[in-house]
């Protein structure tokens, strides 16, 4: 497999190819829950493109978060699950990188780089989505091994991962939160259900058991668990933000094609100033959506890229440009949506036609790794409060 350093433009030709032969015209076949891992993930590792982040010393491309925004908004314009279930063990593999032993991350980290595959985040619980404070979910020490028991709500992934990155707490002490890495074989690791999501249904989804998972000691990250999460969350919710892009770039373009053969008041529809109005909104949202998930990566990338970027990380925790760039793609993302939605008449409130998967898959946006009150309050406590916590 080409594992050289490439151009980006070259890489994003390859993606396009990809997409174009792999995911474009499958509406239907993404939106059934596909069987997972998919064909199209076998084949997005064969064309050697599966973890493109994995950094070169373990064997990956190495590619910026930067440049990750732009292979996401390519995906999910094939499809929004396919990209979310491919770029989603970025917020694993970036908290193995930092605060994984090297005995636990490099093995872990170079068998995905080499094999493909997936992590799954174990993080939301039924009772503590938002609130991980509230994580019932405990470790407790037995020798040289952890034991882990717990119901975990929410995990994309995990059926089909290498390894699931759990959230737990510890049984001796409330306070002590650790991400502890579980191979997915391990004995009492039990997949409860899979979702029936109304949106990204390319991906999938489970809700999970773990019954007293027996890992060594070893396997647990260094730091504090919740802040662990919050590093790694980074990456992903700039990355669930770009795929608004995606989304958005296709509804534009369908939008276009109809309008094409449509006509209005005896002129086709692309020569009415109401539909001109509408594209150019949706332009505007799409170049702002990009601007701020590039910005938010670059940032990112800056930080990734410091002598100690695990204690640099740590230090910075929730990055207030990832937040921004989550909430802005979501809400710019269903503007979106809703100009889409209108656009194909009729047809367009029928399954016959894409849009009403593509509302739907923009609808994750927001919601998923927090809805827009929960970055809202962050953005408060960690942004807007502080300057010696005011008062
Ligand atoms: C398709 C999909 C994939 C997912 N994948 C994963 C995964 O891989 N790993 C994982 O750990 N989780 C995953 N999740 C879980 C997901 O991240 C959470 O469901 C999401 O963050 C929302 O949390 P919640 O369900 O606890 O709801 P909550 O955030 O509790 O929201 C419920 C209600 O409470 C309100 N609320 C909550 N907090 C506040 C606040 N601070 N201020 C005001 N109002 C508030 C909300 O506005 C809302 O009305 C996934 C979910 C989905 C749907």
């Amino acid at each position: 497999m080409n594992r050289e350093p490439v151009m980006t433009t070259d890489l994003l030709d390859r993606v396009r190819a990809f997409v174009h032969t792999e995911l474009m015209d499958k509406a239907s076949y993404f939106d059934a829950l596909p069987e997972q891992p998919t064909i199209e993930s076998v084949r997005l590792h064969e064309a050697g493109l599966a973890n493109w982040w994995i950094p070169a010393r373990y064997g990956g491309r190495g590619v910026s978060l930067e440049d990750g925004v732009d292979i996401v908004s390519e995906l999910a314009y094939g499809d929004a699950g396919f990209a979310f279930g491919s770029f989603l063990p970025i917020l694993g593999t970036t908290m193995l990188q930092l605060y994984g032993e090297e005995s636990l991350a490099g093995p872990l980290l170079r068998k995905l780089a080499r094999d493909g595959g997936v992590l799954g985040i174990l993080g939301s619980e039924e009772e503590a989505g938002s609130e991980l404070g509230r994580t019932a979910t405990v470790f407790a020490r037995s020798g040289d091994d952890l034991v882990v028991t717990g119901d975990k709500y929410f995990s994309t992934n995990s059926d089909a991962a290498e390894a699931l990155l759990v959230l737990a707490r510890s049984a001796d002490d409330d306070g002590d939160f650790a991400v502890i890495a579980v191979p997915r074989d391990t004995p009492g690791v039990e997949i409860v259900k899979r979702w029936d999501v109304i949106g990204v249904r390319g991906s999938a989804t489970y809700q999970v058991r773990l019954r007293g998972c027996v890992v060594p000691a070893g396997n647990r990250l260094r730091g504090n668990g919740l802040r662990n999460l919050e590093i790694g969350l980074n990456a992903s919710r700039i990355l669930i933000a770009a795929t608004a892009i995606g989304i958005a770039r296709r509804i534009r373009d369908l939008s276009m094609e109809y309008a094409a053969g449509k006509r209005v008041k005896g002129v086709p529809l692309t020569d009415n100033a109401v539909f001109a109005g509408k594209l150019g909104q949706i332009e505007m949202l799409i170049d702002v959506m990009r601007n701020q998930c590039r910005a938010a990566a670059a940032e990112f990338d800056r930080l990734m890229a410091a002598p100690d970027p695990a204690a640099v990380m740590y230090r910075a925790g929730t990055l207030r440009s990832a937040l921004a760039a989550k909430m802005y793609c979501g809400q710019a993302g269903w503007q979106v949506a809703t100009i889409g939605s209108e656009m194909f008449g009729g047809l367009g409130y029928t399954h016959d036609h894409p849009i009403g998967k593509l509302v739907r898959d923009m609808r994750y946006v927001g919601i998923v790794e927090g809805g827009d009150d929960v970055i809202r309050d962050l953005l408060y406590t960690r942004y807007v409060v502080p300057a010696g916590k005011r008062r």
